[in-house]
């Protein structure tokens, strides 16, 4: 069991992007301004339950894109790839693009979008009309065939990056910085200060660690850390209306669905010989199995992938699976692949393959190279499925990505930088205030419920 200091100015509850991502900007800002970091000086601990990316930063698909139909999450999403770009080899961040490609019902909604990445200068090319999306794709992949297809999106900037590869690069950086990193501490309970609301120590599998702030960044785990904080498992949440909806779950769990072809990934290159954008398509054509022609579905679907050297093919997902259970009874231990429920069954790898045969003809016949290991995971969501960032019990920072977080690598700068006093204002949307106050985040028809 490692030996915990007894007091840190920072405790960081774990070690996924946002704990390590905001102990790093936090440690090199306070070196900026002279302070020294570390033992002797200020002390910045992350503690996590198992290891560095052991949640779901360490399975993520690790798709960095802007297409978010809300503004907020544009304006949070081009300030997180911009901290992509800053150190592409260290964050194995690779800058393919990105590419929204839609039906009908959604080609009003994402022109918006395209106008307002015009607005704050984020480069993406927007095409409209049937003939021209189709077009449009066949130029970069000469297989191109889905159908209800009316228009693409391609932004220029985002792509993918190497789950595992970006979080031990910024625990390499944080370490740099004066981070200490602690693996295998499990938080167990904290201790409110005599008369006061704010917490005073960590109780932990290794001692108690006293501190001054504490930052939350435990993903699918956040439902247990916020049962030991005592915040409200129901809440109250001002409609479009007006109206007050009491008793709205604050945590549900939904069960994300991944898997990998096992082509080489070299076999999805763009005609000139590139590696493509990422490309996720959403259509309403109905979908049926490339094993036997059964329909599988005739409503909006979609699906996302990318060659990908690190999963060995092409990986990607399609929508997630509602986890049916209150938050309190879902088992997240094991996590990830590891779980005996939670891994995805073979009706996915029947859908998702499908849908590959459906977008391009090099994917016909090729659900038998489907790679049959386990994967997928759950993500824990907000009510409206978008971020909480914000202060609570005083001294406590609770970062809840709403589980599609990975890309918002950028979150621990702002992070930071409220830590040290400077509100950022691309976090304020994002405050639990909002569900009260009824300043809720405007809805997509997309049929992913982080879009
Ligand atoms: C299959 C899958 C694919 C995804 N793909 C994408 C994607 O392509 N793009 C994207 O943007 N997002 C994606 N996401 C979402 C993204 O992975 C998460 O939103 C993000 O990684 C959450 O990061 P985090 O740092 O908050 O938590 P995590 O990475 O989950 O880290 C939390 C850490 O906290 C530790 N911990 C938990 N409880 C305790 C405790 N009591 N004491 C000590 N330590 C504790 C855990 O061990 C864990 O290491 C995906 C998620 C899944 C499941």
């Amino acid at each position: 069991m490692p030996t915990l200091p007894s007091h840190a100015k920072y405790a960081i509850i774990g070690a996924g992007i946002h704990g390590l991502s905001t102990s790093m900007h936090l440690a090199q800002k306070l070196a900026a301004r002279g302070v020294t970091v570390g033992p002797g000086g200020t002390r910045i601990v992350v503690l996590d339950k198992t290891g560095i990316g052991a949640g779901a930063s360490g399975i993520a698909c690790g798709v960095v894109r802007n297409n978010y139909f809300q503004p907020a999450m544009r304006e949070l999403m081009a300030h997180s790839v911009s901290v992509w770009e800053s150190d592409a080899d260290t964050y194995s961040y690779h800058p393919v693009g990105y590419m929204q490609i839609s039906p009908e019902v959604m080609h009003a909604q994402v022109g918006t979008i395209y106008e307002q990445q015009k607005a704050i200068g984020y480069e993406s090319v927007f095409v409209e009309g049937e003939a021209e999306s189709m077009a449009y794709m066949k130029g970069l992949l000469s297989d191109w065939q889905a159908r209800n297809i009316t228009s693409v999106l391609h932004e220029k900037r985002g792509g993918y990056a190497n789950n595992m590869a970006s979080v031990r690069g910024l625990a390499a950086k944080a370490r740099a910085a004066g981070v200490e990193i602690f693996e295998g501490v499990t938080v167990t309970g904290m201790r409110a200060a005599h008369g006061g609301g704010h917490i005073a120590a960590l109780e932990t599998s290794a001692g108690t660690l006293e501190c001054d702030e504490i930052v939350v960044g435990v993903g699918p785990w956040i439902n247990s850390i916020w049962t030991m904080l005592d915040l409200p498992k129901r809440i109250a949440i001002k409609g479009r209306d007006g109206r007050m909806n009491e008793g709205i779950p604050m945590w549900h769990y939904m069960a994300l669905q991944e898997g990998t072809l096992g082509v080489d990934p070299d076999y999805q290159k763009t005609n000139d010989g590139a590696m493509p954008p990422v490309i996720h398509v959403d259509t309403d054509a109905p979908l049926h199995s490339d094993r036997d022609g059964a329909l599988i579905t005739d409503k909006l679907w979609g699906l996302y992938y990318k060659p990908d050297f690190h999963f060995g093919g092409v990986q990607g997902g399609a929508m997630p699976a509602p986890v049916e259970r209150p938050a309190d009874e879902v088992r997240v231990d094991p996590y990830g692949p590891k779980s005996p429920e939670f891994v995805v069954t073979d009706n996915f790898a029947d859908m998702w393959t499908s849908a590959l045969a459906f977008c391009q003809k090099r994917f016909e016949g090729q659900h038998g190279v489907y790679k049959k290991e386990p994967s997928g995971g759950i993500g824990c969501f907000t009510p409206d499925s978008f971020p909480v960032f914000d202060r609570f019990r005083e001294n406590v920072y609770v970062i809840a990505d709403s589980n599609h977080g990975y890309k918002m690598i950028g979150v621990g700068e702002l992070v930071a930088d409220e830590l040290l006093g400077s509100p950022r204002a691309l976090l304020s949307p994002f405050r639990f205030s909002r569900y009260a106050e009824g300043r809720l985040h405007p809805t997509s028809r997309s049929p992913f419920p982080w879009s």
